[in-house]
């Protein structure tokens, strides 16, 4: 009797001790958030932790010492909309359509992002995650293209660029860029506001953000924070206005600057920071046309709209207290077009097997496993593909001065430059290595077989 006692009393033990084992199993692997936090048109030269002089950004290069700072990541097309599809979907242009002569979707734009194509939010939404963006779309602005029908539960931004609105007001009436619409803000699929005040556009992005982050504190969530900034034109809230020594341009990447610190200060505090993954970048380089009121590259040469470095190299800082290693400097090729893939193995989501994908699944780099993943990386301006860089080389098969006139230079022989000896593209050594020559213009026939999807960004809404 005492002995079945005993035996009934060690089996309870047994029993409970694995059940709290499974319980804590399951906590531990409670799948990771994500935040994506993307800058619009930032340098890869306009941040401290990236060599900047005056521009102040504590946060972010706080940021990068506790986390991971990319010197050779990419975006996957040098302006906005391209850009922006190539990160949700881990897709280049070409195959989604996002791309055209309009350079990016407009206030008429007839078109969007395909809604057959799988983003980042319709893949862990299906994972039970809660998804949200906050700021800037730019896939399309017609009812069903808005985010809300891309996988994202919830919206607080605007459909297109900072600029796509009210210009400037003339004889007591406001000029409008195109159209003559007010710039819309929305929350989901409704208009809140026309023409909001754009001091106030990071604060209050900043608090939408972590009442978001509060709201999910218990349950996995994927956050795209796509601010409208450093995107002229130009608007800092009262507390960071005239304060730069960079200008309205420093004012407005401190105040965002001030806005991630925030965020990841929300982190902290809810103890979510060592189960959250939060990746900073920009959608493409500089926007040199604008002057002062636009970034820098630092020592890389061009900006946005060019397939030199300075339109498709951004400063990238990965973050993940206890996973990330504080304080690396990583020098390995990656991509925005790695963000889909990657996170699917974190959040133990499934790829579709039905599309080709331009990204790879970086998280062995990220974790300090593997030194490099990716060798290849493509520059595109709509759908001609202008340059490729395999390793350190880079070769250029047509080039063309970002925003001007001049009609695009196609190169018999590529220009080749080394990238990691020669980062600024000055010296082009094609006549030293025809062996390299070679083998880049094998890899540029076999990527211009692919054929391009029609263009969604040439479609417009007739007047
Ligand atoms: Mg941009």
């Amino acid at each position: 009797m005492k002995l079945a006692i005993k035996i009934f009393l060690f089996s309870i033990l047994i029993n409970s001790t694995v059940c709290i084992a499974q319980i804590k199993k399951r906590r531990v692997e409670r799948t990771p958030n994500i935040i994506v936090v993307l800058a619009d048109d930032l340098g890869y030269g306009d941040l401290g932790c990236y060599g900047h002089p005056t521009i102040l950004t504590p946060n972010l290069d706080k940021m990068a010492s506790e986390g991971m700072r990319f010197t050779q990541f990419y975006v996957g097309a040098a302006v906005c909309s391209p850009s922006r599809a190539a990160l949700l979907t881990g897709r280049l242009g070409i195959r989604t359509g996002v791309y055209g002569i309009g350079d990016v979707f407009h206030v008429n734009s007839a078109g969007g992002l395909p809604l057959s194509e799988m983003t980042i939010a319709e893949m862990l939404k299906a994972k039970g995650y809660g998804t949200a963006i906050i700021g800037k779309w730019h896939l399309g602005s017609l009812p069903e293209y808005l985010p809300t029908h891309q996988g994202f539960d919830y919206w607080f931004g605007t459909p297109y660029s900072n600029d796509m609105g009210k210009v400037h007001t003339y004889q007591g009436k406001n000029i409008y860029s195109a159209n003559n619409k007010p710039l819309p803000l929305y929350k989901n699929d409704q208009v809140i506001e026309e023409e909001p005040d754009q001091h106030f556009l990071t604060k209050r992005y900043t608090e939408e953000a972590v009442k978001y982050i509060k709201s999910k504190k218990d349950k996995p969530f994927f956050l795209y924070y796509a601010s409208n900034f450093p995107h002229t034109p130009l608007y800092a809230s009262p507390a960071f206005e005239g304060k730069s020594k960079r200008g309205i341009y420093g004012d407005v990447v401190t105040e965002l600057d001030w806005s991630v610190g925030e965020i990841l200060k929300t982190l902290k505090d809810l103890k979510l920071d060592k189960n959250t993954l939060v990746i900073f970048t920009s959608d493409n380089g500089p926007w040199l046309t604008q002057l002062d009121q636009g970034g820098s590259a630092g020592m890389l040469y061009e900006g946005k709209n060019s397939t030199y470095e300075g339109g498709m190299r951004e400063p990238a800082i990965a973050w993940w207290p206890g996973k990330i290693k504080a304080g690396t400097i990583n020098s390995a090729l990656a991509s925005t077009l790695d963000f889909l893939p990657t996170f699917a193995n974190l959040a133990h989501a499934n790829l579709s097997k039905d599309r080709i994908l331009d990204g790879t699944d970086i998280s062995e780099m990220l974790f300090g496993k593997k030194a490099q993943i990716r060798n290849m990386i493509y520059y595109y301006i709509n759908e001609n593909l202008y340059a490729i860089r395999k390793g350190a080389w880079k070769a250029h098969f047509t080039t063309h001065r970002s925003y001007s006139n001049e009609v695009p230079v196609v190169h018999e022989t590529p220009l080749l430059y080394n990238i990691e000896t020669d980062p600024s593209e000055k010296y082009d050594v094609a006549a030293q290595h025809p062996d390299i020559i070679s083998d880049l213009k094998n890899e540029y026939e076999k990527q211009k077989k692919i054929i391009p999807a029609p263009s969604e960004i040439d479609k417009f809404i007739k007047p």
